[in-house]
């Protein structure tokens, strides 16, 4: 098989060391591509590159509605390869065709965005105190950036850097995942030919203990920005503090989907299930943790139950398949791990909770749909990111209840809340501590939204104007024009 390439300083190279990785599609194990294995020498080059283009101009300095054009020739591309990218991305997740579709269709419309705005920002002038005097705001490109990406929204999640990144001018060096590259190689290709310069985009292929922490410890780096989870992002933050960078974090998340008795239940559970067995599961948005009010609890988890039995697990590229496996081995017993957790505390499991017996789905990392009931607020399955095909759910009584319980985590991601009242729906849509809240809806993200957790879901935003105020510093100018001396000292 042929050896697919890092892209560093304008080159397609091997690493330093020569060693490569393997990767599979989790439906079955097959080996789909090599790739080369980057160390530190190559993330120490591809900084370098970086940094070199960041001083030199070459896109830093070039027009905000050139590097639009670019930019959004990008989401052109994207859009013209969309089938091409989105089996590849099916092939490294194993996620369902018609999810990367989705997924191919979003990216394209985040880099028009991105490339729309970036000769947007006119800056501002502030008042100043002093007669004959101006003062003006103006944003400029943070420099060089890190952008270390996760296994689940391979390609949507490096956009998410990446076409903000470019729009504000900044160079880049980013890593994917070291089980799901391959999307981020051939938009590496993709931007190249929309007229990125050399230099500007620098992509490092490797494992995250390596190459991700290079990346996140170079002195010559401006911005780290990170997808990934809590564990790996507290040991970014603790890397990048020596040469005291920005970081942008985007920590997964424990969502709440609180169902009031009011709600319409046909749709709620209609969207509970796409909230959690979307992706398997494997989505920082997860609608994991479900909260009914205890009117409706046995109608809802009943509905719940029978439709969540019906799902379709298979192969990603079959009409048919509604779910796909996990991302690895590794990952589906740390899933299992929680299972058998979740039954130690008093959980009690009433779908699922083991891998399909189905012959045809054994080589891949399956796992069935989950469901445990009577789950209480302190119980870890019930506060803790499992990333995998299982929802809890919780009864409640009182509305102060639901939004203290839905509160208590350690993350603050999203949150949905289903009612007919609409007072309800603002008291507490207010009293949630999250990024995102979700009124009569769940798992709906678009670029125009800012998208960020509160507490330990991350730091900062991506999308929306915000994302892109992300890779900019902000520069106070101040120009007197009335030049003469003051005499302070010395008179
Ligand atoms: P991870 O956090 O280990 O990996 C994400 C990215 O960070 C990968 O590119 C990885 O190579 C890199 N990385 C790993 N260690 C690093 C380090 N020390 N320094 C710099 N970069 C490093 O995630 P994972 O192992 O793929 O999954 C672990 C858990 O993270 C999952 O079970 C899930 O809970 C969570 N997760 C969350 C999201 C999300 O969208 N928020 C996405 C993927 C995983």
């Amino acid at each position: 098989m042929e050896i697919q390439k890092m892209y560093i300083d304008g080159k397609w190279v091997e690493s330093a060391s020569g060693k490569t990785r393997t990767i599979i599609y989790p439906f079955n194990q097959k080996e789909i591509a090599t790739v080369t294995e980057g160390d530190v020498v190559d993330v120490d080059k591809a900084v370098k590159a970086a940094r070199k283009a960041f001083d030199s101009g070459v896109w830093s300095k070039l027009s905000g509605s050139e590097r639009g054009r670019i930019v959004t020739k990008l989401g052109d591309l994207v859009e013209e390869h969309s089938e091409e990218l989105a089996r590849l991305e099916s092939l490294d997740t194993a996620k369902t065709m018609e999810e990367s579709r989705w997924d191919m269709a979003d990216i394209a419309g985040i880099f028009r965005y991105f490339g729309g705005l970036a000769d947007k920002d006119a800056g501002l002038i502030i008042d100043s105190p002093n007669p004959n005097t101006t003062s003006r705001l103006v944003r400029e490109p943070i420099g060089v950036c890190s952008q270390i990406s996760p296994w689940n929204y391979p390609l949507l999640q490096a956009s998410w850097k990446l076409a903000p990144a470019l729009a504000a001018g900044c160079t880049i060096v980013m890593k994917p995942s070291e089980d799901t590259p391959l999307t981020t190689i051939r938009i590496t290709e993709l931007a190249l030919e929309a007229g990125v310069p050399a230099g500007v985009i620098n992509t490092v292929l490797g494992a995250g203990n390596t190459v991700g922490n290079a990346m996140a410890t170079h002195p010559e780096v401006d911005l780290v920005s990170f997808t990934g989870g809590i564990e790996t992002g507290k040991k970014i933050m603790k890397a990048a503090s020596d040469t005291v960078k920005k970081i942008a974090f985007e920590l997964g998340g424990k969502n709440p989907n609180i169902i009031f008795a009011d709600a319409d239940l046909e749709t709620a559970v209609d969207f509970a299930l796409n909230g959690v067995f979307f992706h398997a599961g494997q989505i920082c948005s997860a609608g994991s943790r479900i909260l009914v009010e205890e009117a409706i609890h046995d109608k809802f988890v009943d509905a719940l139950k029978e439709r969540a039995s019906k799902i379709v697990m298979g192969d990603a590229f079959e009409d048919s398949t509604q779910m796909g496996p996990l991302i690895s081995a590794k990952h589906r017993e740390k899933v299992e791990k929680y299972i058998e957790i979740a039954k130690n505390e008093g959980a009690r499991l009433i779908l699922g909770g083991k891998r399909p017996d189905d012959p045809k789905l054994q080589d891949g990392f399956f796992y069935m749909p989950t469901i445990f009931v009577d789950c209480k607020n302190d119980m870890r399955i019930v506060q803790e990111e499992v990333f995998g095909p299982v929802i809890t759910i919780e009864k409640f009584k009182t509305e102060e209840e639901a939004v203290k319980n839905a509160n208590s985590t350690i993350y603050g991601l999203s949150g949905g809340v289903w009612t007919a009242d609409q007072s309800r729906a603002h008291r507490v849509s207010s009293a949630l501590r999250m990024g995102t809240v979700w009124i009569n809806d769940f798992n709906v993200y678009f670029v125009q939204a800012p998208w960020g957790g509160y507490k330990q879901s991350g730091i900062g935003r991506e999308l929306g104007s915000i994302g892109l105020e992300e890779y900019t510093e902000v520069k106070h100018i101040y120009q007197n024009f009335d030049n003469k001396p003051i005499n302070w000292f010395g008179k």
